[in-house]
């Protein structure tokens, strides 16, 4: 066998895979969004398993409190506020150096999904929010390509596959956006073994659509806790009034629609997001300058932390991005942000 294939002996011999997956995979471009316990896990198997290019894409920071579940992050990570892509880009680097690897540190929102996530083969879900979900299936269904949904909170887990044509959409398996407080990592916890689940499942599902093998078609969920699954068949699940793969509207990618958020709290943590619609580019020398003369800059060549006073902190990135931390209520946040940032 060719040395290059080598590393992938033991995939290789695995007949369904064989020789002939192994070099689709070599082939193959996979985008992850949202670089949590969901997105280290599938990143992890991706690139061992040889997938040619993995895009991964997050839009915070390492903290102590991720690297109970997150696996590819240490406290080493955490101590230097790393962005997570960048510990993960680093730890996949010299965990496989013949794929490639290509951080960004963005949040996925309407005005940069499509860009982010077309040219790929399969869009994988490691985010934590139904509105970034609804997002990339809007992605998926308008540029036809299949992405492999997982969720996990608490105990519990749940993942499925959906092809564009060929399944249901997301919107067709939940049609309406949950709103309202809902169970969060930040309210009830989530477990380690159970993420490692989810997100692995996941990962085996790209890799069989990747080297052309059939998928499950389930909506399949999970309790670690309780040691109980349950499989629901979706394969007759499509529903011809669903707004999106239906009708072919994608209110998630338009502006003018009525499901837009741009301030969200975020999952595990005191903290909101204030994302400005307006794509920009920060000069983040100034800005430090700027915020030295009113308070705390500290941060590195990603972002600028910045302590207003005790409770709150804001972190700046170079796409105008801001995250809030010490509250999670959105009007106070984004009278801190208005204080010290402005738009
Ligand atoms: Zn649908």
């Amino acid at each position: 066998m060719d040395e290059n294939w080598q590393r992938y002996s033991r995939q290789i011999l695995f007949q369904p895979i064989g020789l002939e997956g192994q070099k689709k995979l070599s082939n193959s471009k996979a985008v992850i969004v949202g670089m949590g316990a969901l997105g280290t896990v599938m990143a992890n198997h991706l690139v061992r398993s040889g997938v040619g290019f993995v895009r991964i894409i997050d839009r915070d920071l390492v903290e102590l409190s991720n690297i109970q579940r997150q696996t590819l992050y240490d406290e080493e990570d955490a101590a230097n506020a790393l962005p997570k892509v960048v510990a993960a880009e680093r730890k996949l680097n010299k965990i496989n150096c013949s794929v490639t690897v290509e951080g960004i540190i963005s949040d996925v929102n309407l005005d940069n999904a499509e860009e982010l996530l077309t040219g790929f083969d399969i869009i994988l879900d490691g985010t934590d929010n139904f509105q970034t979900r609804y997002l990339l299936n809007d992605v998926s269904v308008k540029h036809l390509i299949p992405w492999v949904h997982g969720a996990a909170v608490s105990s519990r887990g749940m993942f499925s596959v959906i092809i564009p044509g060929k399944t249901p959409c997301y919107r067709c398996l939940f049609p309406t956006v949950p709103s309202g407080l809902g169970e969060t990592c930040d309210t009830v916890g989530v477990l380690s073994p159970l993420t490692d689940i989810i997100g692995s499942f996941q990962a085996m599902e790209a890799i069989k659509l990747l080297v052309g093998a059939e998928t499950t078609s389930n909506l399949e969920q999970i309790d670690i806790w309780y040691n109980s699954s349950m499989q629901m068949d979706i394969t007759h699940g499509r529903s011809p009034d669903c707004p999106t793969c239906g009708k072919g509207r994608f209110d998630f990618l338009d502006r003018s629609s009525n499901q837009q958020v741009s301030y969200t709290t975020l999952c595990g943590r005191d903290t909101v997001q204030i994302n400005p619609r307006k794509r920009q580019i920060i000069n983040m020398k100034e800005q430090a300058e700027r915020l030295e003369k009113i308070g705390t800059v500290n941060g590195n060549p990603f972002l600028i932390r910045f302590k207003p006073d005790h409770d709150i902190s804001l972190v700046l990135f170079s796409d105008g991005r801001v995250l809030v931390h010490g509250t999670d209520d959105i009007v106070k946040a984004k009278s801190y942000y208005a204080k010290y940032i402005g738009s």
